[in-house]
């Protein structure tokens, strides 16, 4: 098989990963609840977890 086929044929499996609700899920802080949980440190980490988004880092749905 081509290359480019075995390529597409890869992203293709992920994203049908993705479509079955088996998202590769990670967690994303925001910028202001870095900023808090250092400056406010250790009661600015409530802060930084409220910040926090989860999505998927393949097709970058947000995932609760
Ligand atoms: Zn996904």
């Amino acid at each position: 098989m081509e290359e480019a086929k075995v390529g597409s044929q890869y992203q293709n499996e992920l994203l049908a990963r993705c479509a079955r609700g088996q998202h590769d899920v990670e967690t994303k802080y925001g910028m202001c609840g870095i900023i808090t949980a250092i400056a406010c440190f250790p009661c600015g980490l409530i802060c930084l977890f409220k910040d926090s988004k989860k999505r998927c880092a393949r097709c970058g749905e947000p995932c609760e």
